[in-house]
């Protein structure tokens, strides 16, 4: 009952199947014990009316006083355990799940970290890890406790009287199939509440990233308005879901309570037809009032439950995603990058069809293709951001798929488009290049990539720190802080994409003066959106419906009139805007 189905229904660890396990033997225990109390009472009322009927003498009071002391002082150390089980241990599972996450997550490929959203998964790490705390501690231990308890309660009671039994019990069956049946209803108001909040979310971040564009072209009053109706949506979607969750709650404690109904009913009428005596209905009136309290507390936390199923599905995607794996060691010979018929899909959309290409050491190779067309996709499998679906991609002949990822990254630097800048000073942004750069190096690195020139006007010079993002910086500056980055690591492997965006003419000279540096005598494979980048190549591979469609020297392809390429060129001359 406890085992592989149930850890992954609840994400638990090995461990934390253990504390549940132990969280609902004390519950079982508390309960039972909560029954014995009861019993104490039922004694001494049996005692007392015997003294009316028999003229017995009344029970001792030190009799009665050690009695409820002793009740006490159990009662106090099952429910210590009980605490220290279910609480105690769950802080222990929760610290061991966010750390197993985290784990996970550095292991995973980068690729995923764009696929998934950050905002959920942010959500993923905060709030659904938070939402199983709760769903640990409070249902684990005591709702199953409370399911064994009864079930041992209930054959008890049965087996002393069936009839009375019966009468006490039918509404608790009834009202879980109740519950149960609402099941589907609850998870789908769950599940739409989740997407609201995600909403929500991601409308604050983009509001966030986009304040600077969103002031200029006074669009305030737009995007609160927006926001205001996705807080909006999300607020009816969790009173929906309050609203469903809490009608079925009430209604089957509702039935549940009909019960003490039915046992005075059944009891009166079994007295009257002398088959029971009034001792036997006061003791399951006493019962009754125990052992409908757990059930209480069970139904409050079912629909946790139910909604729980969204945050373990998310928390188990992430464990289920493979991990990118490899040796450590990374001898390659040269540093060719070959692609041999690679295949690859994002979900299922199939971007590359069996792409092969070569780009040789200390050439230029540029990518060239539609929008679309998987250049992008071509970038990121060389660097097994993600692994190809099929075929095989070599560095140096060495399959990069049997490398483990951050020993294959120290060979490449990347020159991406959304260059990732901390807020941090200009010096320390640049030296993430190469862990432990002296200043000097970093200095150097900088007048290589034409930097010094603007970093000395900053007011305080290296030392100046740049904002998030580097706010405070121009597109073309920070192009150039992520060169003088790659300079200073000078790894054998550059992967570049160059800038959609066009920079002004000066800025787009010292640009591409700091890239000629840092392309010299490396492995360079470049997203090419400018002709004279294009030109300048050793080598073009030209990407169309997921194929390479032509190879070759510029000049080569595009002498060649029928070619892509030509065809290419030619459209670049007369109009300005033809992307490549
Ligand atoms: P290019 O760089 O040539 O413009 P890409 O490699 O970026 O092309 O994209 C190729 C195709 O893959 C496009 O149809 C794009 O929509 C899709 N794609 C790109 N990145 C992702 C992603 N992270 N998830 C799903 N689809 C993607």
């Amino acid at each position: 009952m406890f085992g592989k189905k149930f850890q992954r229904k609840y994400a638990l660890s090995d461990k934390g199947v253990q504390s549940a396990k132990k969280g609902m033997a004390w519950t079982v225990v508390v309960n039972l014990f909560a029954m014995c109390g009861m019993g104490i009472l039922y004694f001494l009322m049996q005692r007392f009316m015997n003294t009316l009927t028999d003229n017995a003498s009344l029970p001792s009071v030190w009799l009665f006083l050690a009695l409820v002391v002793a009740f006490i002082a159990l009662s106090l150390i099952t429910h210590y355990q009980q605490y220290r089980c279910t609480y105690g241990l769950v802080y222990e599972e929760v610290k061991t799940m966010r750390v197993g996450l985290a784990e996970r997550l550095r292991k995973l490929p980068l690729g995923y970290f764009g696929k998934r959203d950050l905002a959920d998964l942010t959500e993923t790490l905060m709030g659904d890890v938070n939402r199983m705390e709760h769903v640990w501690s409070h249902v684990l231990g005591y709702l199953y406790g409370s399911y064994i308890s009864t079930a041992i309660i209930a054959v008890m009671l049965l087996i002393y009287d069936w009839r009375m039994a019966l009468a006490c019990l039918w509404g608790v069956p009834v009202a879980f199939l109740l519950l149960f049946g609402s099941r589907k209803l609850a998870k789908k108001a769950s599940e739409t509440s989740k997407k609201a909040a995600i909403t929500v979310s991601d409308g604050i971040q983009e509001t966030l990233e986009n304040i600077r564009e969103i002031k200029a072209t006074n669009q305030e009053q737009r995007y609160l308005d927006g926001l205001n109706k996705k807080i909006d949506a999300h607020e009816k979607t969790l009173l929906k879901g309050e609203f469903v969750a809490g009608i079925f709650v009430n209604a089957a404690s509702v039935i549940m309570r009909l019960g003490v109904a039915t046992t005075i009913l059944t009891g009166a009428t079994l007295i009257l037809s002398g088959k029971i005596d009034f001792m036997l209905l006061f003791m399951f009136l006493l019962v009754i009032t125990r052992i409908y309290a757990p059930f209480d507390q069970s139904l409050a936390l079912i629909a946790e439950v139910f909604m729980s199923e969204i945050s373990v599905n998310r928390l188990l995607e992430i464990y289920d995603t493979p991990t990118a794996t490899g040796t450590e060691e990374f001898e390659p010979n040269g540093h060719d990058i070959t692609f041999e018929n690679v295949e690859f899909a994002y979900d299922n959309e199939q971007v590359l069809k069996g792409v092969s290409f070569t780009a040789n050491e200390g050439e230029v190779t540029a990518l060239v293709g539609p929008s679309g067309s998987g250049k992008s996709t071509c970038a990121r499998l060389a660097a097994r951001l993600w692994d190809a679906t099929d075929g095989t991609i070599r560095v140096g002949g060495v399959d990069i798929s049997t490398v483990e990822p951050e020993t294959l990254l120290s060979d490449y630097s990347m020159v991406f488009q959304d260059v990732v800048l901390f807020d941090d000073t200009v010096m320390e942004n640049i030296r993430l290049g190469k862990h432990g750069a002296t200043d000097e190096e970093v200095k150097a690195a900088a007048a290589a990539a034409n930097c010094d020139e603007f970093i000395s006007k900053l007011p305080r010079g290296y030392d100046t720190p740049i904002g998030e993002n580097g706010a405070k910086l121009s597109g073309g500056e920070r192009q150039r802080i992520s060169i003088a980055r790659a300079l200073l690591k000078n790894a054998p492997i550059v992967l570049l994409d160059e800038a959609t965006a066009s920079l002004d003419v000066e800025n787009e000279t010292k640009v591409q003066g700091a890239l000629s540096r840092l392309l010299q005598n490396k492995t360079v494979l470049v997203i090419a959106h400018r002709m004279r980048t294009v030109e300048a190549a050793d080598k073009i591979v030209v990407l169309a419906d997921g194929r390479v469609a032509e190879e070759g020297k510029p000049e080569e392809l595009k002498a060649n009139k029928d070619s892509i390429f030509h065809l290419m060129t030619e459209l670049q001359a007369v109009s300005a805007n033809w992307n490549i």
